[in-house]
């Protein structure tokens, strides 16, 4: 079928409403900005949800970066976006500006330059992201390890989709299916979601980011879930791979031993969502000196009572529904995460209004 077939039954779907999330930073970003949901039909919904890793770090996360970042002889180091976050009070942008010290990198291997530099200063690596992160910060967990450099260290905030997705299902999010993230199914492979689909019965189609894939993504998607009590009857997966290029059934698997070698799952909490069992990964016990202290964080605070995030990130609400979205809250002046990252939902909502 050639793609105007696709789009065409997209853009002509007159069965029940439905509603599909995107649980992936990058999608919300190519969804935003294909304009696809301006040619499908207007009962098939796209929400996103929480994929974007700095969006849902919480703000103890923050406040705990800042603490580090105060501290003598001590240099906080991250990536942009998680700079300007909110924490309970301030940013780590707010916090450099009287005197913390913090610095943006654009890889967690420049770290490994500045710690030579200064051998006399510690340097703690603001690590956030989700699987298709987690095996770069392995390969600065070996040369640290392997060239015996004592002034790096780690704060993780690292988390893993599968029991984010189980909670919101569990906790009321109506959602019909899944756009399964391309970039951690490249690591974690179209495996990662066939336990979740076949327990509650939702398919997942895992996609790329190219207008086309998106739209045969979303039409696959849409098949499914048409055909799902066909497909469970005749014992069918209910995940799909429509991102073949790059993504096998299995993953990456050399990454993935590479991952299990340093880290290992524990409670994470999510900004707007609480404590989720199991959400995290955490250095183990044996890399320990490299840890900065990432266990134990605090419940999320929100600097902005009105701030929706929560909702926006559960898929309940869309960024337009939060009362501060354009008026208090936009990326000049943003009250929420989601308003920070160019990942963030309301920030791409913001973009193309
Ligand atoms: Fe929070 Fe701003 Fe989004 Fe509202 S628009 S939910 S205040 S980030």
């Amino acid at each position: 079928m050639g793609i105007e077939t696709y789009i065409d039954y997209l853009k002509n779907y007159d069965g029940p409403d439905v509603t599909f999330m995107e649980v992936c930073g990058s999608h919300t970003a190519a969804i935003a900005k294909s304009g696809i949901t301006k040619v499908i039909s207007p009962k098939i919904h796209l929400v996103s949800g929480p994929g974007c890793p700095v969006c849902v770090s919480p703000s103890g996360y923050v406040d705990r970066l800042i603490a580090l970042a105060r501290q003598p002889e001590t240099t906080v180091c991250t990536f942009g976006d998680l700079l300007r976050i909110p924490g309970t009070s301030e940013s780590l942008n707010e916090a450099k500006g009287s005197g913390a010290s913090v610095e943006m990198v654009y890889s967690p291997m420049d770290v490994i330059a500045l710690a030579k530099e200064h051998p006399d200063q510690t340097y703690v690596f603001g690590a956030v992201g989700f699987e298709t992160t987690v095996p770069v910060y392995t390969v600065l967990m070996e040369q640290v390890e392997s060239e015996g450099i004592t002034n790096i260290q780690v704060l993780t905030a690292l988390k893993v989709m599968p029991p984010v997705i189980r909670w919101l299902c569990d906790n009321g999010a109506r959602i019909d299916g899944f756009i399964a993230p391309g970039h951690v199914s490249v690591i974690s492979g179209s495996k990662h979601f066939e336990a979740l689909s076949r327990e509650y019965g939702i398919p997942f189609a895992v996609t790329g980011f190219s207008p086309k894939e998106l739209v045969v993504g979303i039409y696959g998607l849409l098949r499914m879930w048409e055909q799902r009590q066909k497909l469970l009857a005749e014992g069918e997966s209910l995940t799909k791979n429509f991102y073949p290029s790059v993504v096998t059934h299995d993953g990456n698997v050399i990454a993935q031993a590479k991952v299990e070698k340093y880290f290992e799952p524990g409670p994470a909490v999510w900004r707007g969502m609480g404590e989720i069992a199991d959400s995290g990964l955490y250095l183990r016990k044996e890399y320990a000196a490299l840890d900065a202290g990432s266990r134990g964080l605090d419940e999320d605070h929100k600097i902005n009572k009105a701030c929706r995030c929560d909702q926006v990130l559960m898929g309940k609400i869309t960024s337009e529904e939060c009362p501060l979205f354009g008026k208090v809250c936009s990326p000049l002046t943003p009250q929420g995460a989601c308003m920070v990252s160019s990942e963030g939902s309301c920030y791409q909502r913001f973009l193309n209004r």
